[in-house]
């Protein structure tokens, strides 16, 4: 095993069962494709892995998402 790869498992420890791990700044990048796939009738979670439980555990970006949904489907 390689150090790095020792470094991978314990953050994966760390943060839990979550699948592929999005950050803040590429749940921004991609909230606007998940926002119209979920408007459309589509798989938001297909479309976008992981940045559903992104949005379960990160409040700002939560509130980024619902904002940008509310002002979507206006
Ligand atoms: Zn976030």
């Amino acid at each position: 095993m390689t150090p790095s790869a020792d470094r991978d498992s314990t953050l994966k420890r760390l943060l839990g069962p979550v699948g592929p791990e999005v950050t803040c700044d590429e749940c921004f990048d991609h909230l606007d494709v998940y926002v119209e796939v979920e408007l459309a009738g589509g798989d938001p979670d297909a479309a976008v892995p992981g940045l559903h439980a992104h949005l379960d555990g990160c409040p700002a970006c939560r509130e980024d998402y619902e904002s940008l949904r509310a002002y979507v489907s206006r």
